[in-house]
């Protein structure tokens, strides 16, 4: 491994020091007899002057052919300087080329390149800094949910991903050959999750789960990373507390430690600093009330997407929950509330801004009578849930979990218009490649 200075340590505190720097090309510009040849590395960029006087003639004009994204090693000496990004420039004294190039296919300021073409060249695409500043932002929102489970006691489980059930609905599953059998891939950790609440009582897991979806929203992915926890003993209004204690956690962590990556997305940081417990709390009933007072066509009893939930976001500066929906229009698993047949022991939890859902939870049915004759009512057949019921059999505990789509959290966090921009190699109905 090269022995090297990181472009972000790069400061106005070492001034007169010798550094080594590696990395790509950002920039090149000449003035006169000096190139500023702009370098970046994964911590930031850094501007360094080629005078002719110092490096001769040959060494100057190989350093003025490099075009963006040549690979480089520097060497020279830190000079204090406040015309420079981050206050501080490199005067070059040894220029190594790794390899030249002339033309990189994603302009300089990839904004104004179409989304097909940043999609095309996505390989090529995530090597810039706002790609690597929304990597960094994910990672440590999940960096930060460890830490708030480790503390908080929940244990770390890992489900399967090759499955012979739905969770959430046979229209969305990927089928698969198996030998001579059939399998899907996995939507949702969570029955495997409620099998293992009996042994950890507490469990979290982070699975890619994946799911068929035909329409093409702005906030679908065809696999997503997928952060379910599921708790013995609780029932909804415990759930929700930990999901709005976890998620706070989550984004107050990442304000502090990657304010300026944050910062490269959004002016506005009130929404985040407001994302403290408690969250407003509304029931369906209010939300389809607000959304008929605002002139939207839906009646008691309508499922809520995109469009709907968007316009019941503007209500609020902050996360919030709706809950209790109507029976059929959520999953089979979640139980019926005692007060109302009508409606389950549901809550998902919305972003603001547009954004909408984040979270799906729920107190999950753990009668095992009542389980079959739901399995029953949605059409499928209690024989392929076989084990998931033996649950209920053997020392049924009230239980609740929820599943939070990491990209969804980091597309409103961040204010992306598409959560294809959330995640490294995204998969869509219509992309699949690279
Ligand atoms: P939606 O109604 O938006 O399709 P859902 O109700 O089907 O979502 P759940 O089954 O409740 O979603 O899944 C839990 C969480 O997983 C959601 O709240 C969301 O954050 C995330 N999620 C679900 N489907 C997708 C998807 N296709 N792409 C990205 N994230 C998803
Ligand atoms: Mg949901």
């Amino acid at each position: 491994m090269i022995e090297k200075t990181y472009c972000g340590e790069v400061k106005p505190e070492l001034d007169g020091q010798r550094v080594k720097l590696a990395g790509w090309v950002y920039s090149n510009m000449r003035v006169g007899k000096k190139i500023f040849l702009w370098i970046r590395d994964s911590t930031g960029i850094v501007q360094t002057v080629i005078a002719k006087n110092i490096v001769g003639e040959e060494v100057f004009e190989k350093a003025k052919k490099l075009g963006r994204e040549s690979s480089v090693i520097v060497e020279g000496i830190v000079k204090a300087d406040e015309r420079a990004p981050g206050g501080a420039e490199v005067h070059v004294e040894k220029l190594e080329v790794i390899q030249a190039v002339s033309e990189f296919p994603i302009p300089e300021n990839p904004g104004q390149a179409s989304p097909e073409l940043l999609l095309d060249y996505r390989h090529l695409h995530i090597r810039t800094p706002k790609v690597s500043a929304i990597m960094k932002v994910k990672e440590t929102l999940i960096m930060a949910a460890r830490e708030w489970l480790l503390k908080n006691g929940w244990h770390e489980v890992f489900p399967p991903i090759l499955v012979t059930g739905a969770v959430e609905g046979g229209a969305t599953l990927f089928k698969l050959k198996y030998f001579d059998k059939y399998a899907y891939l996995s939507q949702s950790a969570q029955l495997y999750l409620e099998a293992a609440i009996f042994g950890l009582e507490k469990v979290w897991s982070l699975t890619p789960s994946f799911r068929a979806e035909k329409s093409r929203t702005r906030r679908h992915l065809t696999e997503f990373w997928h952060l379910e926890l599921e708790g013995a003993w609780m029932d909804l209004w415990d759930i929700m507390k930990v999901e709005e204690e976890l998620v706070s956690y989550m984004v107050q962590r990442t304000l502090e430690l990657r304010k300026k990556e944050i910062e490269m997305f959004r002016d506005d940081l009130t929404t985040l600093k407001n994302t403290e417990p408690p969250f407003p709390r509304i029931s369906y009933d209010e939300a389809i009330e607000i959304l008929q007072n605002k002139g939207v066509k839906i009646e008691w009893g309508d499922d809520m997407g995109a469009d709907e939930e968007r316009v019941l976001t503007e209500e609020f500066d902050r996360p919030f929950f709706v809950y209790g929906y109507p029976k059929h229009i959520k999953a089979f698993y979640m139980k019926e509330d005692p007060q109302d047949p009508r409606k389950v022991l549901a809550a998902d939890m919305l972003a603001p801004e547009g954004y909408g859902e984040i979270i799906g939870g729920s107190e999950r049915e753990d009668n095992y009578d009542k389980l079959v004759q739901r399995i029953i009512e949605e059409g499928m057949n209690p024989k392929d849930y076989e084990w998931y019921l033996d649950l209920r059999k053997y020392g049924s505990v009230p239980h609740s979990g929820f599943g939070l789509g990491v990209e969804r959290l980091v597309a409103w966090v961040l204010k992306l218009d598409h959560i294809r921009w959330a995640t490294l190699f995204p998969r869509t109905p219509a992309r699949i490649y690279p």
